[in-house]
């Protein structure tokens, strides 16, 4: 049965639990619902998330996506749903009714649960007459099942203006994925024609619409904006996205409750609620990451069986101000060795509880680089280090190494994104000292296009590998990682495409990287 033959009083019976919340039955909704001006699914769908049982598929209705409310009349539209256990949907497993709502900027976030573990299903949406396209998502395994492998891209960091998304339709086509990391910098939030501007030369492939973004109409926009590219599309129609976000989902190095402007909290705050609504909207993420109007709460596990627990982090909206670097910086930490947090107390309390388990393999999906970046310059006497990242948050940083050194198994992969760039190596177990112990693997994954085509090695940083002995590789293409994850080893590859600035960019692999049990430090391959 396709939902397209369903009749109006299966589609009645259906959605009786959304009557008592509307006031409306979706049949009368629809029935009373202004027509729209063009495909509602211009934004295509997603899901995201995968439980044993389920996962959260996504859409947004938006005949016309960068127009006023994406060119929506401001009522409520029953969506159609289906689960299928077939590309063709000839075994629909589950369907129903959404109601989309102008509040969520008539975005679509329907929690499937009630699958089989670990296999995939396809869903897609129905309004009216039009029907968006189908995607594909994988359940999780069972949990305290021991699957045999899992494969697991990690993205991020696509910088619209400068460069293409062919990397996403690389990933698109690279097989079966269980689920993707995203990182953050989903979107960025500059005004149309600043693109970015490396070496002296500024790399601009297309436009960002409007001025830089600060409410909530201008965020929903962009969200759009980026969304309407068929190869992110792709990529979500292809896998299930874990979604986190870093600053550019908000503004550039934002802390907690602070800019790197100095616009006064109560103002900052404002901004920031507008940002996170608008992330919530537009990502593939369960009720319990709702927005609300001081935040939302973004940290959260995901289990793979006994092979994998992923724990989400969220390094931005928690995490206490940075350092203060520049002379005359407004919002920042004058106590160079006081207390600092990255985490929040709440959220650094849940991760040391959480590595405690007895899965084979502990995933830190998180955002900003962990292990200490020394990028002095040759003959330099004094390390420079990021404010941004946890070489800013030394404090922190001390606690969390204490909380995987008592953990104690060298099991803990770290991902990460945010510097552009692909590097390799590990958490010294001091993590001042770089001789110390391995405690934990990292991969920092480069950018799907921030930065654009990029070289083999970023030029002015050829000596940052010789600075930092406990990082074995740095390249600074575009492209994305895949995680292979068994029982007995971690493999992650690194994926390159050599240009993004034009179309066509070819795909390779520039070097793969394997993690043993108990051994927390990659070895090339
Ligand atoms: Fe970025
Ligand atoms: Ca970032």
């Amino acid at each position: 049965m396709t939902l397209s033959r369903i009749s109006r009083r299966q589609l009645l019976a259906g959605a009786g639990g959304f009557a008592l919340l509307t006031g409306l039955a979706p049949a009368r909704l629809l029935a009373s619902a202004p027509q729209l001006q063009g495909n509602p699914f211009t934004l295509g769908v997603a899901a995201g998330d995968p439980h044993p049982d389920g996962f959260v598929i996504w859409t947004r209705l938006a005949p016309q996506p960068l127009a006023e409310h994406s060119g929506m009349p401001m009522t409520a539209f029953p969506v159609q749903w289906e689960v299928a256990e077939d590309e063709h949907f000839a075994r629909v497993v589950q369907h129903g009714v959404h109601i989309a709502r102008p509040e969520l900027g008539h975005s679509v976030h329907v929690e499937v649960a009630g699958l089989a573990p670990q296999r995939p299903y396809w869903y897609r949406f129905h309004l009216a007459d039009a029907s968006s396209q189908t995607g594909r998502a994988r359940t999780a395994p069972a949990a305290g099942s021991l699957p045999g492998q899992l494969r697991i891209a990690v993205a991020g960091c696509q910088h619209y203006e400068s460069g293409l998304f062919t990397a996403y339709r690389h990933l698109a086509n690279d097989g079966d994925f269980d689920a993707l990391f995203h990182y953050g910098d989903y979107i960025y939030e500059g005004p149309a024609g600043k693109g970015v501007t490396l070496d002296g030369q500024r790399i601009l492939v297309r436009e960002h619409v409007g001025d830089e973004i600060y409410d909530l109409a201008d965020y929903r926009r962009r969200y759009a904006q980026y969304k309407g590219d068929a190869d992110l599309q792709a990529a979500h129609a292809a896998v299930a996205f874990i979604p986190s976000f870093d600053d550019h989902e908000v503004d550039n190095n934002w802390a907690g409750d602070y800019d790197q402007d100095g616009v006064p909290v109560p103002a900052f705050v404002l901004r920031r609620a507008a940002a996170l609504q608008a992330w919530y909207e537009n990502m593939p993420v369960r009720r319990a990451q709702m927005a609300r109007p001081d935040g939302l709460t973004m940290h959260r596990r995901l289990d793979y069986g006994r092979l994998l627990r992923v724990h989400v982090l969220d390094t931005r909206s928690q995490r206490s101000n940075q350092f203060c670097s520049k002379p005359g910086q407004p919002h920042c930490r004058t106590d160079h060795g006081g207390p600092d947090s990255m985490l929040g107390a709440a959220q650094e309390h849940w991760l040391a509880q959480g590595l405690d388990n007895p899965a084979h393999w502990n995933l830190l999906a998180q955002q900003v680089v962990c292990m200490p970046l020394d990028r002095r310059r040759p003959q330099a006497s004094e390390a420079v280090l990021s404010d941004d990242g946890w070489d800013g948050y030394p404090q922190a940083r001390a606690r969390l190494a204490r909380a995987i050194g008592q953990q104690g198994k060298g099991n803990v992969v770290i991902a990460t994104g945010d510097v552009h760039q692909h590097y390799v190596g590990h958490l010294p177990s001091t993590p001042d000292d770089p001789a110390s112990p391995a405690l934990a693997s990292e991969f920092v994954c480069t950018s799907i296009s921030s930065n654009g085509d990029g070289s083999l090695l970023r030029r002015g940083q050829e000596h940052y590998l010789s600075n930092n002995p406990h990082i074995s590789f740095n390249n600074a293409q575009r492209g994305y990682q895949v995680f292979e994850v068994s029982a007995q080893r971690w493999t992650t590859e690194l994926k390159v495409v050599d240009r993004v600035q034009s179309a066509g960019g070819a795909l390779s692999t520039v070097a793969r990287f394997q993690v043993e049990p108990g051994r927390p430090q990659p070895q090339r391959l």
